[in-house]
């Protein structure tokens, strides 16, 4: 009898919903809004005005922030994380591990004449060394030199972080070594920022010379899956992988649609309250929640923000939904596929870019002149997505998303736009009527006419394509194919990197043209027909999920990069080393660094899972298997000793023969792929050993999950030890 099976069982039947004192909390969200933030508007009442300027002109410009400065800001900062009881400070981190990292000191000092006393310097503020050894470096830092630091991002506000009855002041920082190179996912993003705002201002000026300020603006909608703690405990493969790699499918799943956009259990509802109050004491600013499409899935997305500040909310969101979910006795898995056979879950990175003068770029406006520029913005970014579709690929890749792209409900492996049929057939039309000759005045006005309408045209746009990986949804493009667990700045630095390479190569084309005396808006035209020519491959409006997509996609030339490995590869190709040496985004090292620890992690993820499949066959499936068998062969025993006729055996002799072939298989693939393992972690070279671990180690999951799923099906219920798919799946 499975005892943790059942105990697990009984505890998540018992759950009542927790009301909390903070889901209980019914004032008004404004009223909490921001409160452990550090805002501009705070920091404005703790500071004096000069070092408050200093501080916004460094955020504004980047511009260094002095020693007598920082000492300001930090005790500004002490004396308010003090009013809410903070005791210590830590610089908050995004290293490649795709996760946030913290390293706590206290504001405690001894003076020098032995009083106990409370201090924050600038010095502290600005820079931190933590004993950073032991995050991943691609090579960069050799363990012995452990000298990575930490560095003031002013950009992202300070936040007090809670926990229990501790209070931390957290600064979001950049990390990297100590010999300047960057090892975390900010500082690159940080830059890749700033280059695009340059070249985007740059392009502003054809239309709008007030334009002195692009940013970038991010919404991000996170999926996400509740499991009941107690059944996430007995299953060592969520707890210890983050998805179930065995378990056979639950008769009923999603096939009714009866979850998605339903009803939200209390329980849950209490879960999401809770959270989402945490969320905007620290100004996340959630919007929406809903069910999603498979059983216990959900999402919730807020309000757009600037991408830094966008990312860096994510990244402290999924933090907050796992600490809150232990207090619901939920655990919140942000796997990318967490069940086989139900949807898994992405984040769907809605992005536009705003301007100073309050302008979204990607929003058509009221004049053909305006609309001009939302085309040069809209044909410029999915030009720059043909020209580097393999790299937006390897910005999303990891070994969790490669179960989701291509699988059920995801957009594929392949890279594609949509734009909806009227945005297309515009563009078909420039193509056609913008030659590349001289334009008859007639034809200018017309063409004019045309481009003035598109306000109208987006109005009644109303198709919306789920299965495009990169769709344009009316005044921004969503990028679908990002992973549920993934750190967005990897996206984002790319995307924008390559956003703002392309705004660059078309101002020098149009520059060009305007010098060999075309008119303005005439040279724009041209420059944009040339683009929807060339990177014509990249636009689909059909059903990406379908199988003819696959066949047309290659015969377009476009990439369908299956697997990890092969995607990441493209991180350190000519064209993408050319990209973001050329735009000062990242060095030669630096990516060859990030490179060889995002193939390590991959590695990493595969090893766990294939050694915990291994534990699980052994231990658990292959026992439970052979106490039915057993069981099954004294009931064969004794029907022959008390002298029956085999044919009254029979069918106990077939149930015995099937779990035996299973038994069998299971335990010969599970040794066979602990040798392909020990094979793997043999090799030294990154590249050979992350490929033996994706085309040799990970093939076998597959067929042990198969043999365990069959066991599962023949094996009595109250020997199998793990939860069900049935009992994981639905939350009461
Ligand atoms: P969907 O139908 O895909 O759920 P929504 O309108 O609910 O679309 O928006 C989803 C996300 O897109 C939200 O986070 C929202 O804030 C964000 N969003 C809306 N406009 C913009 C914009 N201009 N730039 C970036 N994100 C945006
Ligand atoms: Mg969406």
């Amino acid at each position: 009898m499975s005892t943790i099976r059942f105990r697990a069982l009984e505890l998540a039947q018992q759950r009542e919903p927790r009301v909390s004192s903070a889901a209980a909390n019914t004032g008004k969200i404004s009223d909490i809004f921001g409160m452990y933030v550090f805002t501009m508007s705070t920091m404005q009442k703790y500071l004096s005005k000069d070092p408050y300027n200093s501080v916004m002109a460094a955020i504004e410009t980047g511009q260094q922030i002095d020693r007598k400065v920082a000492d300001a800001v930090a005790s500004s900062m002490k004396a308010w994380a003090q009013e809410f009881g903070a005791t210590h400070y830590t610089h908050w981190f995004q290293p490649l591990t795709g996760s946030t990292a913290e390293k706590h000191d206290s504001f405690f000092e001894i003076s020098s004449d032995g009083r106990a006393m409370e201090n924050f310097s600038g010095s502290a503020l600005v820079q931190q060394e933590p004993d950073a050894s032991s995050f991943p470096n691609g090579g960069i830092r050799n363990t012995f030199e452990a000298r990575g630091y930490t560095a003031w991002d002013p950009s992202s506000p300070a936040f007090i972080m809670e926990s229990g009855s501790s209070r931390t002041l957290c600064i979001p920082t950049i990390f990297v070594s100590y010999t300047g190179e960057t090892l975390d996912y900010k500082a690159p993003l940080l830059k890749a920022l700033h280059v695009l705002d340059k070249a985007a201002v740059d392009v502003c000026q054809y239309f709008d010379k007030n334009v002195t300020r692009v940013s970038p603006t991010l919404g991000i909608e996170q999926e996400y899956f509740l499991v009941d703690s107690a059944l996430f405990e007995a299953r060592p493969d969520l707890a210890l992988t983050g998805r179930t790699l065995f378990g056979h499918a639950s008769a009923k799943g999603q096939q009714l649609e009866d979850h998605y956009f339903g009803s939200i259990p209390d329980r849950v509802l209490a879960y999401m309250s809770d959270f989402e109050t945490e969320a905007f004491k620290l100004g996340i600013p959630l919007k929406t929640r809903h069910n999603e499409v498979a059983p216990s899935q959900f999402e919730c997305a807020p309000i757009f923000e600037e991408i830094n500040l966008a990312v860096d909310h994510n990244q402290l969101l999924m933090d907050l939904m796992g600490k809150v979910a232990m207090r619901h006795n939920f655990r919140v898995l942000l796997h990318e596929k967490p069940y086989a056979g139900v949807n898994g879950s992405g984040k769907h990175n809605n992005w536009s870019l705003s301007t100073n003068t309050g302008k979204n770029l990607l929003s058509p406006g009221k004049t053909p002149k305006t609309n001009l520029q939302f085309l040069t913005f809209f044909v410029n970014t999915i030009k720059g997505v043909f020209d580097h579709a393999d790299l937006l690929r390897a910005s999303i890749a990891s070994a969790g998303n490669d179960h989701r792209l291509g699988a059920n409900e995801a957009p594929p492996a392949i890279m594609s736009c949509f734009l909806g049929s009227q945005l297309s057939a515009m563009l078909d039309e420039i193509e056609e009527k913008v030659a590349n000759k001289k334009m008859t005045p007639e034809e200018k006005t017309n063409l004019k006419l045309d481009i003035g309408k598109i306000p109208e045209i987006l109005l009644d746009n109303t198709d919306r394509n789920r299965t495009s990986p990169f769709a344009f949804t009316g005044n921004k493009f969503e990028f679908r194919a990002v992973g549920s667990s993934a750190n967005c700045a990897s996206a984002m630095l790319v995307l924008n990197t390559i956003m703002a390479n392309q705004l660059k190569i078309f101002k020098g084309e149009v520059d060009a043209l305007i010098a060999s005396g075309v008119e303005k808006s005439e040279a724009i035209l041209r420059v944009l027909r040339s683009y929807i020519v060339s990177s014509k491959a990249i636009r689909f409006e059909g059903n990406g999920y379908g199988d003819e997509w696959v066949v047309e996609a290659e015969k377009r030339g476009l990439s369908n990069i299956k697997t990890t490995p092969p995607a990441l590869d493209v991180f350190v190709s000519k064209s993408s080393r050319k990209l973001f040496v050329d735009n000062n985004i990242m060095s030669e090292r630096e990516l060859e660094a990030r490179h060889e620890i995002l193939l390590e992690t991959y590695v990493k993820k595969i090893q766990i899972e294939s050694r915990v499949a291994g534990d699980l066959a052994i231990n658990h499936v292959l026992p439970a298997a052979v106490a039915h068998q057993n069981g099954l062969l004294e009931n064969v025993l004794g029907m022959k000793e008390l002298g029956m006729k085999p044919a009254m055996y029979a069918t106990q002799m077939e149930m015995l023969e099937k779990i035996s072939i299973h038994i069998q298989a299971l335990n010969k693939h599970t040794y066979e792929m602990i040798e392909e393992r020990k094979k793997a972690n043999n090799m030294t070279d990154m590249h050979k050993k992350a490929a033996a671990y994706c085309d040799k180690v990970k093939p076998h999951l597959d067929t042990l999950r198969d043999h365990a799923d069959n066991l599962e099906q023949l094996v009595d219920d109250e020997l199998w030890p793990l939860p069900k798919y049935r009992e994981l799946l639905f939350i009461k």
